[in-house]
């Protein structure tokens, strides 16, 4: 079975799209922290992000992969692991920008469609419903209002030592979402099959909750 969950950030996507995968024995494939490598490996090589040519190479030469340690998923590109630095307010600065390019774009879509193969998934992103996994049994698009993803993504940096401040995080996410809602292949968008959850006032376990039930039939 596939399950693709959508939506723009901080919706709390990768949190559910993890716990989900979890209860049903699923893998789950973050296609955000792929994103995320390529673009952490863009700012350590100085690579141009608008100089396609230079983006493709890396893309095609570096090896990105997941490993799981105690239930806690880490990303590793070609050997290091990442899991941390993908983090970082500069890699989530540059992403949406590394991640335009159709030609990018198209290699990581074939990575993630390799990664589904044979196996359950769970996978979140953006395209995940319209070009990594079409023919998904659930397409979930998973929003919430702007204020409250504020507030996540700000408790999230926190966690991880991050002190930024509210209105720049507000900045940083809308400027994210209008670039992935705008470019030309594999934007943002709600599909007409689209199963929407708007997790502006539910909890994690309120959400889950939501999708275990559509997924089994209830
Ligand atoms: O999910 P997360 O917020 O970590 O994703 C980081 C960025 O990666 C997004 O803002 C988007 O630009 C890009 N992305 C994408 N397609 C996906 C997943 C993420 O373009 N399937």
């Amino acid at each position: 079975m596939k399950i693709a969950i959508d939506g723009p950030a901080g919706a709390g996507k990768s949190t559910v799209a993890r716990k989900l995968a979890q209860q049903l024995g699923f893998v789950y494939i973050d296609t955000g922290a792929m994103y995320r490598a390529l673009t952490w490996k863009v700012l350590q090589n100085k690579i141009d992000p608008e100089n396609v040519e230079a983006l493709y190479e890396l893309a095609n030469n570096i090896r990105i992969h997941f490993e799981y340690h105690s239930g806690q998923q880490k990303i590793l590109c070609d050997g290091e692991d990442l899991t941390a630095a993908i983090r970082l307010p500069e890699v989530s600065a540059l992403v949406s920008t590394v991640a335009s390019h159709p030609a990018i774009r198209k290699i990581m879509v074939k990575q993630q469609q390799e990664m589904a193969r044979n196996v359950s998934v769970v996978m979140d992103g953006r395209d995940i419903g319209e070009c990594v996994l079409p023919d998904a049994e659930y397409k979930f698009y998973l929003t919430a209002n702007i204020e409250e993803r504020t507030h996540r993504r700000a408790a999230e940096l926190s966690d991880s030592g991050f002190t930024i401040d509210y209105e720049t995080i507000s900045q940083e996410i809308i400027q994210r979402d209008k670039s992935d809602s705008e470019r030309e292949v594999g934007s943002l968008k709600i599909l007409a099959e689209s199963i929407v959850i708007d997790s502006s006032n539910l909890t994690i376990e309120q959400v889950l909750q939501k999708m275990l039930a559509i997924i089994q039939g209830e």
